[in-house]
């Protein structure tokens, strides 16, 4: 796209690499050898910005560093449509989407259905409901592709169905990957435990801040 306005690059930059997100993210809900790098990701209870930067190592080299980067230079994109339409709402999506707020709510709701925020990318991360909502930055490719679903209300239940996974030291699940610790078990999440309803959701809590 050498030559097209930055404008244009940038747009194209960020459905594009949302796109790839959005594939690589439902193929590690599909197949168990990546669901492997991306369980790192889910596993916590707890869910704040700080989970936003919590991937196996491996998984942010591929999913975010080399493939983004060579979709990028396969579409001749510039380095400033990258920044501008692709890391900077990306990063700031991101750490949005799991910051521990109950937004939106009521009129600013509509915004759900086009961008991550924290509602719907809260969803992704509970043990029930996390093959919908797999977009980084944009919720446009689940709506297209049959994935999105809004929740009534913020969940309050967070991590996957492993719970022994989830109680070990941040080293301990990187080398889990590649079965380096005895009895580890990798195995994807029962399908039939996917329900198609709402998720188990509370009040929110003293720890959710209302917006
Ligand atoms: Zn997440």
């Amino acid at each position: 796209m050498n030559g097209a306005p930055l404008w244009l690059q940038a747009f194209v930059a960020l459905l594009a690499v949302d796109l790839y997100q959005y594939l690589c993210r439902r193929g590690q809900h599909r197949f168990e050898v990546w669901w492997r790098l991306h369980k790192l990701h889910d596993a916590p209870e707890e869910l704040t910005v700080l989970s936003t930067s919590r991937s196996h190592i491996a998984d942010t080299m591929l999913r975010q560093v080399f493939g983004p980067g060579l979709l990028v230079y396969a579409l001749g994109l510039s380095a400033n449509a990258v920044i501008y339409g692709s890391l900077l709402p990306a990063v700031l999506l991101d750490a949005l989407g799991h910051a521990n707020i109950d937004f939106p709510r009521k009129r600013f709701r509509w915004l759900s259905y086009v961008f991550s925020l924290p509602n719907v990318h809260a969803l992704h991360h509970t043990p029930t409901h996390d093959r919908v909502n797999f977009g980084m930055s944009l919720m446009i490719w689940d709506r297209f592709l049959g994935t999105f679903q809004m929740p009534d209300e913020r969940p309050c239940q967070f991590g996957t169905s492993d719970r022994r996974f989830s109680e070990l030291g941040i080293l301990a699940q990187h080398l889990d990957a590649f079965h380096l610790r005895p009895g580890s078990s990798n195995a994807l999440p029962s399908v039939e435990r996917i329900r198609s309803g709402p998720p188990d959701a509370g009040p929110a809590d003293a720890t959710t801040d209302s917006i």
